[in-house]
């Protein structure tokens, strides 16, 4: 079985609210019906839908106050609409994808998985069904609520469900010795052994402080993942047919993650 995160970057355009990349969803819905029939589950983030309306209400600190609680419902509907866009697309290429929303099964505590069950997803798939999840909010048994970011979520399951292989869609080529798209002298990182990314503040020394944010938060939640024998790629989900190729388990460009 395999894990398909595909990032916000990927699927819509980060700088414009609510605005899908619906062109970059078909295609991908396209590679991904090419590799089809075969053991997988998406899951995909958020990008100019879920992190506006996140923002706004600060829901990454928690319950702070009652008008939150509209914040908390508005980000779920954005989180909704963009998987509802998603799904829509593959069905039209003929995957049979079905909506998995995480708030209606998964509950956290201080912002980590603390409940979740999978036997729902894991059936789905053996029945050759498409579970198409994605970054969410959830209620923490600490914090009230959190939102919980499909980087986490990809890798929780891809452990859980005893994945082989757990593929990262980005919209760079994989991990850089410095964000590529400050530093064009970045180079790219083939292979970055599991020694490199135990206490990733280390990383980021290695990688020079501008890996910062997406990067920094994927190569931290995918190192859980790596430690459990799970082989994970981060690859350019914006290049024709990586995902295809990566789904076949034909080489790409991009980054594994090695014990
Ligand atoms: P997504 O939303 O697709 O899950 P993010 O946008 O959160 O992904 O993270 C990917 C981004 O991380 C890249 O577009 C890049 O700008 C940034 N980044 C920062 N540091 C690095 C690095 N060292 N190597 C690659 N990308 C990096």
């Amino acid at each position: 079985m395999q894990v398909l995160k595909l990032g916000g970057s990927v699927i819509t355009f980060k700088d414009k609210d609510m605005t899908a990349d619906h062109e970059g969803i078909r295609r991908l819905s396209d590679e991904i019906k090419a590799a089809w029939p075969l053991p997988l589950v998406l899951v995909h983030g958020g990008g100019s839908f879920g992190h506006p309306v996140a923002k706004k209400y600060r829901l990454t600190e928690g319950y702070k106050s009652e008008r939150q609680v509209a914040g908390f419902a508005r980000t779920h509907r954005a989180m909704h609409e963009l998987n509802s866009i998603v799904v829509d697309a593959l069905l039209e290429k003929g995957v049979p994808a079905i909506s998995i929303s995480p708030s209606s099964f998964i509950l956290t505590e201080e912002g980590r998985i603390r409940s979740i069950n999978l036997e729902v997803i894991g059936r789905l798939v053996v029945r050759g069904i498409l579970p198409v999840l994605f970054g969410d909010v959830v209620i923490d048994r600490s914090k009230g609520f959190t939102i919980l970011s499909g980087d986490q979520l990809a890798v929780r399951l891809a452990i859980d469900m005893g994945a082989e292989r757990l593929i990262f869609g980005v919209d760079v080529d994989g991990v850089y010795t410095s964000n590529p798209k400050l530093v064009p002298e970045a180079r790219i990182i083939r292979e970055l052994p599991l020694e490199q990314l135990v206490g990733y503040i280390k990383i980021g020394e290695a990688l020079t402080t501008d890996v910062t944010g997406g990067m920094l938060g994927k190569v931290s939640e995918a190192r859980e993942a790596v430690e459990a024998g799970v082989e994970v790629l981060i690859a350019n989900a914006t290049s024709s047919d990586v995902i295809l190729k990566a789904l076949r388990g034909e080489p790409v460009t991009g980054t594994i993650l090695k014990r």
